[in-house]
């Protein structure tokens, strides 16, 4: 690893856990979660529609997804599958970047969204008009934005990147004597500056639940379990991945556990990712790793609370009234597809899963 440090934006765009709101998880008895199933299948007919959900979303919604012809996956390979739906209308189960990134690549459809209120830590704390007179300050750099950014923070980048593709990418651009601006996740940046040694300026944000791991207490885990293989997403700080056996995207971490052949597994990401998990592999033992704070005094709790704001009542309300509908300024949505389309040719480029193993 390189001894390079990377230099941080002087204002920290974490958010305080006073801007974090609460993971409130759905919560119905099962007369009414059977009717709510019965009805969205309904409506997802009426409405020539098709559902698309995130890892991190409730096992209910992923399973209905799967169960009506659509799809559960990363964000960038959920809208690559609404690219191929003939449906016209999509509806995002997931946060609010998942949906306009749909819209970006699918103007033509229809994109809803169970609650537009669903957010990322990532996406609030890079503010486009901040974003891009940071970048205006610095011309000579390349601007690569993760795929957990708005539209409009998407319009003033060169690059897309995903986490799966990361470290490539940015070895791929420093090859061609380019430094970089990266933002806005400092961990996810920070790891890749590590590895790749290349100069990047990194905006100074952070997702609220792999920022919350706690490497005092990963490494109790640890010592409890030497026999657990540890997963980690490379959102989480440095002290958290310098014990990982395994660094990867959702995807890669789904496939670790299918395909290695220790039998239990230390997990650092959101909770929600456990469902596919343990699907692909039902007789492996998952394990959380320990976060900061417990119970009333954890931020997040290992689950993202915007994620959790997707639920059967609100995708069944979305469905019946079409309201919560994602709109793109056409000048921002053109210029956002730009880097998105350039991280999409780079991966074919190189021969790689154009979108299904890359994404957060
Ligand atoms: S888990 Fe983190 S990165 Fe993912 S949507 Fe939630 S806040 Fe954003």
């Amino acid at each position: 690893m390189s001894a390079f440090i990377a230099e941080l934006t002087r204002k920290d765009y974490r958010l305080t856990p006073a801007q974090v709101p609460p993971t409130v998880v759905e919560t119905l008895d099962p007369a009414e979660e059977a009717e709510l199933i019965a009805r969205i299948k309904r409506l997802l007919v009426k409405q020539d529609a098709t559902l698309v959900a995130h890892y991190y979303t409730s096992a209910e919604l992923q399973e209905l997804a799967e169960a009506t012809g659509g799809y559960v996956s990363d964000s960038l390979d959920m809208a690559r599958f609404g690219t191929e739906s003939r449906s016209s209308t999509l509806v995002v189960a997931g946060v609010r970047f998942m949906g306009e990134t749909a819209k970006i690549l699918n103007p033509e459809k229809r994109v809803l969204m169970p609650d537009l209120n669903a957010d990322c830590s990532l996406d609030l704390g890079c503010p486009a008009d901040e974003f891009t007179a940071f970048c205006d300050q610095h011309p000579d750099r390349t601007v690569v934005v993760y795929a957990n950014t708005s539209a409009a923070v998407k319009a003033r980048s060169d690059w897309v990147a995903t986490s799966g593709i990361a470290l490539e990418l940015v070895r791929y651009l420093a090859d061609r004597g380019e430094k970089l601006i990266w933002a806005p996740d400092r961990h996810l940046g920070a790891y890749v500056q590590h590895e790749t040694g290349v100069d990047m300026l990194l905006w100074n944000g952070a997702c609220v639940v792999h920022e919350a791991f706690k490497a005092d207490g990963l490494k109790q885990l640890r010592a409890e379990h030497p026999d657990a293989r540890v997963l980690v997403h490379p959102e989480s700080p440095l002290d958290i991945i310098a014990q990982a056996d395994l660094v990867g995207s959702t995807t890669a971490l789904v496939k670790a556990v299918r395909e290695l052949p220790a039998k239990k597994f230390i997990v650092a990401t959101d909770n929600g990712l456990f469902h596919k998990m343990k699907q692909a592999a039902p007789d492996k033992i998952l394990l959380e790793a320990p976060i900061v704070g417990k119970g009333a005094t954890c931020v997040s709790c290992a689950h993202c609370p915007w994620m959790a704001m997707n639920g059967l009542r609100n995708l069944a309300r979305v469905l019946e009234y079409g309201d919560n509908e994602i709109t793109i300024d056409e000048a921002i949505r053109k210029r956002a597809a730009l880097p998105i389309r350039r991280l999409l040719g780079f991966a074919k480029q190189r021969q790689r899963v154009v979108l299904g193993n890359n994404d957060a």
